[in-house]
C-alpha cells in the first residue's frame, strides 16, 4: 500500500475565492514526485474549529502525513501552530532562540522597507512567531514564519503534522528543509515509487475511450487512470507502481491501435511540441491577432527561450490597423468583412512579409457576447497559418463565453502551427 497524505490550506481568502490556491496543487505535485499519494485537499478559512474539524477529519484516513499552508504570520488570525500543537497533545512555548533569530528578521525587514512600527507590537508579533509545540521540530524561516514539524504527542497515534506558511514563494522555499526534517522522513517510510504518464489525444470524446478501457479493463486493472477533456484535448494520466509498467505499455499498444488518427502527444503538452518544432527546424514565425488580442503571442512567448523563433506579433483590432500595419486591402474587408477566411490568410502573409517570418498566423473573429449576425454568429472564428510548406486554415462557430471562444481560438491556432511543422493528427 503507498504512504498517503493529506493537505489542509488554510485562509478565509482562499476559501472565499479572492485568492487562487497555489499551495495545494503544488504541495500535491511535489508529493506525487515523492511517491507519496495524497488522499485529499481541504480548504478551511482562518477559524481555529474549522482546522481543528480538518485535522479530525484527515486524522481518521490512512494519512501518515498531513501539510497545512498559511496562518503562520504575526497578526491574530494566524492561529495554525497553536490549534495543531493542541491537536498533537502538545504544548506550545516560546522558544527565545527561535524568538532572537526572528526579531534579526523582523529588524531587518522594517529598516530595508523603512516602516514606523510600535516596538511592543513588533516584539508582541515575533513572540507569537516563536511560540513551537513541545517536542516539534523548528523549520527556519524563508519569510518571518519559521515552519514546524509536529509528531503526534507521548502515547497518542495518528499523523505527523508538518506546518507551512502561506505565501508561495515562502513554502516552496522551505520545502527541501520539511522534506529532509527526519520526522517527516519518518511519517513517509515505507513509500514506494510511483509513476506518472501522460498521452494527448486530439478530437476523441471521453466517452469513447471509456468503452475502449472498459474492454480491456482486466489487463488494466493495476493502472489508474483519469481522463480530462480541456479544449478539446483529451489528456490521459495514468500512475502506476513500477511493477504496473507492462499493463501500461499495453495501455499506450491499445491507444495508438485504436486513436491513432488523434493521438498527437505521449508526454510533451502541446506548447512543448510547438517549441520544439520551431526549434528542431530552425524557423521563426509572427502572429496577426484580431479577437484573440494577442493571446498567441503572450502563448507562444511564455516558453523559455522563444526569443529564438518568435519575431513578434501584431495585435490589429480596427480594420484601420489591419490595413496599415499587415497591408490588408480595403477592398478584401469591405467585400468579405473583417471575420473571414480571407482576411485570416491576409494577415497571416501580412505577418509574415511585414516582420519578415518563416510562418505566420492570423486570427480574426467574433469572441462575443455581442457583434454576432445570422450569417457570422458569435464564436466565428477564421485562423491561418501560412509557411514554407503552404497554407493551413480553419473556419470555426466555438461555444461559450468571450474568454473561451478567445482561449480555444488560441489553441486551435497551436494545433495548427504543431500539425504544420511536426505532422501528427490534423488540427
Ligand atoms: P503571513 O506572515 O504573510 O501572514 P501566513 O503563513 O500567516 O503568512 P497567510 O496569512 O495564510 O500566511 O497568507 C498570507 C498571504 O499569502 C495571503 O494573503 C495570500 O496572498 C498568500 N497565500 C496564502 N495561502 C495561499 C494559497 N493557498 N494560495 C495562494 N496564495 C496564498
Ligand atoms: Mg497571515
Amino acid at each position: 500500500m503507498s504512504t498517503r497524505a493529506g493537505i489542509v490550506v488554510t485562509g478565509t481568502e482562499v476559501l472565499t475565492g479572492r485568492v487562487a490556491d497555489r499551495n495545494g496543487p503544488w504541495l500535491a505535485d511535489q508529493l506525487r514526485v515523492l511517491g507519496v499519494d495524497v488522499s485529499h485537499v481541504v480548504v478551511v478559512g482562518d477559524r481555529p474549529a474549522d482546522l481543528h474539524a480538518a485535522l479530525t477529519f484527515l486524522a481518521a484516513t490512512d494519512a501518515s502525513l498531513v501539510i497545512t499552508s498559511g496562518g503562520l504570520g504575526p497578526t491574530a488570525d494566524d492561529l495554525t501552530a497553536d490549534v495543531v500543537g493542541e491537536f498533537q497533545g502538545r504544548a506550545s512555548a516560546v522558544d527565545p532562540a527561535l524568538e532572537a533569530r526572528i526579531a534579526v528578521i523582523v529588524d531587518d525587514l522594517v529598516a530595508r522597507r523603512g516602516w514606523r512600527t510600535d516596538t511592543a507590537a513588533t516584539a508582541a508579533g515575533v513572540a507569537k512567531q516563536a511560540r513551537v509545540p513541545h517536542g516539534a521540530t523548528v523549520l527556519e524561516p524563508v519569510g518571518t514564519a519559521p515552519g514546524l514539524v509536529v509528531p503526534p504527542g507521548e502515547g497518542r497515534s495518528g499523523p505527523t503534522i508538518l506546518v507551512l506558511p502561506g505565501p508561495p514563494p515562502e513554502l516552496q522555499g522551505m520545502w527541501p528543509a520539511a522534506v529532509a526534517a527526519d520526522a517527516v522522513q519518518r511519517a513517509l517510510a515505507g513509500r514506494s515509487e510511483l509513476r506518472q504518464e501522460t498521452i494527448r489525444l486530439w478530437g476523441t470524446l471521453e466517452a469513447q475511450l471509456a468503452v475502449t478501457l472498459r474492454e480491456h479493463e482486466r489487463e488494466l486493472a493495476d493502472l489508474e487512470i483519469t481522463t480530462c477533456l480541456r479544449d478539446g484535448e483529451l489528456e490521459i494520466v495514468t500512475r502506476f507502481a513500477p511493477a504496473a509498467q507492462p499493463a501500461y505499455d499495453r495501455l499506450g499498444d491499445l491507444i495508438s491501435e485504436h486513436y491513432a488518427d488523434t493521438l498527437f502527444s505521449t508526454g510533451p503538452t502541446l506548447d512543448e511540441l510547438v517549441a520544439i518544432a520551431f526549434a528542431d527546424r530552425g524557423l521563426t514565425v509572427a502572429t496577426a491577432e484580431s479577437c484573440t488580442g494577442g493571446l498567441l503571442a503572450a502563448r507562444l512567448t511564455a516558453w523559455p527561450g522563444s526569443s529564438a523563433w518568435v519575431l513578434g506579433g501584431v495585435t490589429a483590432y480596427a480594420n484601420s490597423a489591419k490595413e496599415q500595419l499587415l497591408d490588408v486591402p480595403g477592398t478584401m474587408l469591405a467585400e468579405h468583412g473583417a471575420v473571414s477566411a480571407e482576411v485570416a490568410a491576409a494577415l497571416a502573409d501580412g505577418a509574415r512579409v511585414r516582420l519578415g517570418a518563416d510562418v505566420g498566423v492570423g486570427i480574426t473573429g467574433i469572441a462575443g457576447p455581442g457583434g454576432g449576425t445570422p450569417e457570422k454568429p458569435v464564436g466565428t472564428v477564421h485562423l491561418c497559418v501560412s509557411g514554407p510548406e503552404g497554407q493551413e486554415a480553419r473556419s470555426l462557430v466555438l461555444p461559450g463565453s468571450r474568454t473561451a471562444v478567445r482561449e480555444r481560438s488560441v489553441t486551435r491556432a497551436m494545433h495548427l502551427l504543431r500539425h504544420l511543422l511536426a505532422g501528427g493528427p490534423p488540427a
